[in-house]
């Protein structure tokens, strides 16, 4: 062991540490807990020098640091395949200036939302620790989707050789667009199945499965290992943490932001992935002074950062945002693990406590802690009037994800003044929710209304002026090869099914 490397650890017990490779493959610990690394490394070479990066070669810098066990070569293989020409932006993630506003859009990858940030790396790094490991195993990548991680993960598994991917979304719960671009997924390795429940039984179900011994002993038994590509996978947390720090080094470069101010991001959050490593960038260094975390009206998060109380006990809605309908914040367990200095035990209690009764409080000292993270959130008329206000007022088309963003950080300006330069997170292409963004931008809807989903989306683009994303083109046409329904406790069955178990 070299003096820089980092181990990885539960975030519900440190009996065990392994590798960045072992928690990629493993993707939540055997407890039920996530990986965290043992320290956040620090940023060593001054902005001055990373400035000067494109953004794969910051993306190697920020990796190297965390995924120690990679070799260089390694980690570069994985990288080059990832930021390629899947993106349809050079800068992969281009900042863009509106009003005093600047939106770091995520979304230019193959799904045209910020998943693909994360997940055009994630089978490389799977693959090669796998390998590196000198595992010969199939790997299977289970995945719970409240609807751009799963196509995302099936586009950037699919024909990746010795992986398979089943992807389990809540069936009439996500977006016409988003269900199609699943159920079309073409290439063998490939598997989709809708669930009756929603989002937070599809993920409950997919991480009991990943703790259930005998099921996991079946499977291995036929040559296969279950992974997750869902945001508890570290190996989908620390491609993300790169990107805060390209934005902060675009602002210096434009000369926006002097060496060593803050900024300020707002993220549209549902398991508080993205925002996280916006948390850990800050821990490595990067000057950052508020995370504003934005909900829509499952406002859990905006309840616990106000009060100190997690609570899911209530009903989910369905919003303008489905990929933030979340009452299980997962990642929310990382930062809480910080919260309560890295005492395993009390968060294991904590959590503990969410499974039993489905909440959990916070003490004085935790909450102090807290005080860097700004909750709000946004109501469904409040999400369509800010894509609405964008549009008029800085000719700047948002999806209902950012605008959830946008409110909120137009409400926190309201009640701090805070004049601290601010970057919010532009999640998802405004293209791939045609239906909201139209109404938002039109006075009247009613010419619209008749249309489906894909015609929406030539008439978007249409009034706009604007290209649709080439992923996003020509859908409507598409064979339908997924089709599979499945009751939310029948998800191990379809995957025996699918894998001859
Ligand atoms: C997944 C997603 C989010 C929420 O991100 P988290 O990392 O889960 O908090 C927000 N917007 C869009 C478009 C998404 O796909």
């Amino acid at each position: 062991m070299k003096e820089n490397d980092i181990l990885y650890t539960s975030t519900r017990s440190d009996t065990e540490k392994i590798t960045s490779v072992q928690a990629i493959i493993k993707g939540i610990a055997p407890d039920g807990g996530l990986y965290v690394p043992e320290r956040i490394p620090a940023i060593d070479v001054p902005f001055s020098e990373l400035v000067k990066m494109d953004y794969r070669q910051l993306s190697f810098y920020i990796m190297s640091k965390f995924l120690t066990d990679f070799t260089p070569e390694e980690l570069d293989f994985c990288i080059s395949r990832a930021y390629d020409e899947k993106f349809d932006n050079a800068l992969i993630a281009p900042l863009v200036k509106a009003g005093n506003m600047f939106f770091l859009e995520l979304y230019h990858g193959a799904t045209a939302a910020f998943k693909d940030m994360a997940l055009s790396v994630l089978p490389y790094l799977l693959t090669t620790a796998l390998k590196k490991s000198g595992i010969k195993k199939e790997i299977v990548i289970l995945t719970a989707t409240s609807g751009d991680t799963g196509k995302a993960a099936l586009e950037s598994f699919s024909g990746v050789a010795g992986t398979k991917v089943i992807v389990f979304y809540p069936k009439g719960k996500v977006s016409p667009i988003q269900e199609r671009q699943m159920t079309t997924q073409e290439s063998k390795n490939t598997f989709v199945c809708a669930i009756e429940g929603n989002f937070d039984d599809a993920q409950t179900g997919v991480k009991s499965i990943f703790s259930d011994r005998d099921f996991n002993e079946l499977a291995g038994r036929k040559n296969y290992l279950f992974s997750s590509a869902n945001s508890i996978n570290i190996g989908r947390l620390i491609p993300q943490v790169a990107y805060y720090v390209h934005v902060y080094l675009r602002l210096l470069q434009s000369g926006e932001i002097t060496e060593g101010e803050e900024i300020n991001v707002v993220v549209p959050t549902g398991n508080f992935g993205n925002i996280l490593a916006s948390y850990y960038a800050r821990e490595m260094g990067l000057p950052i002074g508020r995370f504003i975390c934005a909900s829509n009206e499952n406002n859990v998060l905006y309840d616990f950062i106000n009060t100190g109380v997690y609570n899911k006990n209530r009903k989910l809605k369905l919003t303008a945002s489905p990929s933030m309908d979340i009452l299980v914040s997962s990642n929310l367990e990382r930062l809480i693990y910080d919260l309560c200095e890295r005492d395993s035990s009390k968060l294991a209690g904590l959590f503990d406590s969410l499974a039993k009764t489905g909440t959990f409080s916070i003490d004085e000292s935790m909450r102090d802690k807290l005080a860097s993270f700004w909750g709000g959130y946004a109501t469904e008329a409040q999400t369509f009037e800010a894509i609405g206000q964008a549009y008029r007022e800085h000719k700047y088309l948002i999806d209902t994800h950012t605008a959830v963003g946008y409110f909120v950080y137009k409400d926190y300006l309201e009640s701090t003044s805070d004049k601290t330069k601010t970057v919010i997170a532009s999640t998802a292409s405004p293209f791939k929710f045609p239906g909201s963004v139209l109404k938002a931008i039109s006075g009247d809807f009613s010419a619209y209304e008749n249309l489906d989903e894909f015609e929406m989306l030539s008439k978007l683009s249409e009034i706009t002026g604007l290209k649709i994303p080439k992923s996003l083109q020509g859908m409507a046409q598409k064979q339908i090869l997924h089709d599979s329904v499945c009751g939310i406790g029948d998800m191990k069955q379809f995957i025996a099914r699918t894998l001859a178990l």
